[in-house]
């Protein structure tokens, strides 16, 4: 499971910073997400691409795995309990699932009034889904690729610094047909991003040969 060689890339493009990315990575696939420059939060979602009803859940993922972060071998699990993907390889090795997405009314409530009209991933995030039609009740608790967000023995939590370096990847290969949505996050107010977001890269590559 670790460590396979995987073809070369079918499908590679840059999501430029800030702005939202999808596409349907089929069964067997595998998509590498790349932190081009370091220190970018990558928000993320998966949807059965046959049945979007079916989606990923943050919750059952933990329960699973009976673990607080993302990592190597994480099966990302569906709100009907079935495996949507798992990650099959992560060079950065602290991914998380608990601290949600950024939105314009979080950022006001955390970061002042002042913040609420800068552009957030909820916004991307319903930019995306509608070309599925989906909406913003469409959106759960999301994945946090590159996200640094320590839980302390108490249960707190705060997003730090980000330790992902400078072409840093994680890959996840599809279990099913899944409509992959990704936020590059625009957030300037919390170190999640450096406190300057960058550009990341994603690659789809077919199951390698057997
Ligand atoms: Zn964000």
């Amino acid at each position: 499971m670790t460590n396979m060689i995987l073809p070369e890339a079918i499908y590679t493009h840059d999501v430029p910073a800030e702005r939202p990315w999808s596409h349907i990575i089929r069964q067997g696939q595998t998509l590498r997400i790349i932190d081009s420059e370091g220190q970018q939060a990558v928000d993320a979602l998966l949807y059965c691409a046959n049945d979007p009803a079916e989606r990923y859940s943050a919750q059952d993922t933990l329960r699973l795995q009976g673990s607080a972060y993302v990592g190597l071998g994480t099966k990302l699990v569906s709100n009907k309990g079935r495996v949507m993907g798992h990650v099959t390889a992560d060079s950065c090795g602290l991914h998380d699932t608990s601290a949600g997405c950024c939105s314009c009314e979080s950022n006001a409530v955390r970061f002042g009034e002042e913040t609420k009209y800068q552009h957030a991933c909820r916004e991307n995030f319903v930019l995306e889904l509608s070309k599925y039609g989906m909406t913003k009740r469409d959106i759960v608790a999301n994945l946090n690729f590159f996200m640094n967000v320590p839980i302390d023995p108490s249960g707190n939590f705060t997003v730090v610094d980000g330790i992902s370096a400078p072409g840093n990847y994680v890959d996840i290969t599809a279990d099913m047909d899944v409509i992959f949505v990704i936020s590059n996050c625009p957030q300037v107010n919390n170190p999640c991003n450096g406190f300057n977001p960058t550009p990341i890269q994603v690659r789809i590559s077919d199951p390698p040969l057997a």
